[in-house]
């Protein structure tokens, strides 16, 4: 099967064609500043599209030439926000597309984006059927217990405000790896993975489904990110706001002003390594608090799933910071937790183990691949959803 991948963003399109049966990438690519009217772009990339369908045309050549003559037999998309209707990828109708819509304020800025490609897409090519796999639908299986906040419930049941998570595709994927790499059935797999990118959530996974997961009802929830919070004293905002912050500076600041950059004044883990590394006290604080909170949360994860048989390291920092793994597993101690320095320090794209022998717990590493999972989910639900193709 070819499917095409689509992530489609307010300003851009992340595309990638895909052979399934093969598990290769054919063609990928980003359009970005659609709808900012720059045209040109001496870089390589392609800017300045009016909009998605005008996107969409400008790879066109690109992804046939990759196709060589066959069909598209499907396009899947990424999209943000499931609510509490999807718990797994569906084949796009109109009807989807309303109800994906109507989860508009729950996720303002990417759900309409999301719809913009499936819609340009649905007009350029009719026939070919669309997949839609949510961000959230993984962590649908979290207990009640786990997904409500302590306030009145007027808030969830009028506004919807609970816990959602999201990174659903990538824990999912990097949960399956991680129980095929150490023989223990999907099933019966018990385990922390946290996926650390610009973005960082930690999910807890008892016999294979999501128990519990640290982003909430936004991606804001949890985890220190590269420019994003994390948990803090809710009051915090309520003292901000009686100062005369609006909710769009509150809003900046703490997607945008705080995590890494607000502590060690970069976002990039690599640069607040470095930096740590040359003797910078704020970018070292920052380490510290950030591998201080991920370890609370893989402690407590540990308890919530009854025993963790594996902690896994996946996405950015997760894969390629072994600084970052190791400052993390230092405060693990008390789970008997080790790492092996060699094999932590090893560089590879392969999923593997980097903790010792006698680690009470092992410790891995598994690359995530958001659109070989997306592709193949949507593989699935079309040769499922149409036996004569
Ligand atoms: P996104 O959430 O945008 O997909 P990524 O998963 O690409 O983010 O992760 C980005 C983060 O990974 C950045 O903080 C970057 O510094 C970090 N990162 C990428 N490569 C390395 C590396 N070799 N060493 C340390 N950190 C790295």
């Amino acid at each position: 099967m070819l499917v095409l991948v689509i992530n489609s963003g307010s300003s851009s399109l992340k595309y990638q064609v895909r052979d399934v049966d093969a598990g290769s990438v054919l063609a990928e690519g980003l359009v970005e500043e659609i709808g900012m009217g720059n045209g040109g772009g001496g870089d390589g990339r392609i800017v300045g599209p009016r909009d998605h369908a005008e996107a969409l045309e400008r790879v066109d050549a690109k992804i046939h030439a990759a196709l060589g003559g066959r069909a598209l037999d499907a396009v899947g998309h990424r999209v943000v926000h499931g609510g509490e209707r999807f718990a797994e990828p569906v084949l796009v109708t109109n009807e989807i597309i309303r109800a994906i819509e109507r989860l508009n304020p729950l996720a303002p800025l990417h759900n309409p984006a999301n719809v913009l490609g499936i819609r340009a897409i649905a007009k350029k090519w009719p026939d070919i059927p669309q997949v839609a796999m949510f961000d959230t639908a993984f962590h649908r299986t979290l207990p009640e217990y786990a997904w409500r906040y302590a306030v009145p419930d007027e808030l969830y049941s009028n506004h919807g405000i609970r816990r959602y998570g999201f990174h659903g595709t990538s824990h999912e994927y990097v949960a399956h790896r991680a129980a095929a790499l150490l023989d223990i059935p999907s099933e019966e797999f018990d385990a922390v993975i946290a996926h650390l990118g610009n973005g960082a959530s930690v999910a807890a996974i008892r016999g294979g489904q999501s128990i519990d997961t640290s982003m909430g009802f936004t991606p804001l929830e949890g985890l220190v990110m590269g420019t994003r919070s994390g948990d803090l004293d809710p009051s915090i905002l309520v003292f901000l706001g009686r100062a005369g912050w609006s909710p769009e500076d509150l809003d900046a600041m703490l997607n945008r002003q705080s995590g890494l950059k607000g502590l060690a004044g970069n976002n990039d883990m690599r640069s607040v390594v470095e930096a740590a590394g040359a003797g910078d006290a704020k970018a070292a604080m920052a380490l510290a608090v950030a591998s201080y909170r991920l370890a609370k949360y893989i402690g407590g994860y540990h308890v919530a799933v009854g025993g963790a048989k594996a902690l896994v390291f996946t996405a950015g920092i997760g894969e390629n910071s072994h600084q970052f793994r190791a400052l993390v597993a230092e405060r693990l101690g008390a789970l008997g937790v080790q790492l092996d320095a060699g094999l932590n320090g090893e560089r590879s794209r392969e999923p593997r183990v980097i903790s010792s022998t006698s680690s009470a717990i092992p410790v891995l590493v598994v690359p995530t691949d958001e659109e070989r999972a997306i592709a193949e989910a949507t593989a699935a639900v079309v040769s499922s959803s149409s036996p004569a193709r």
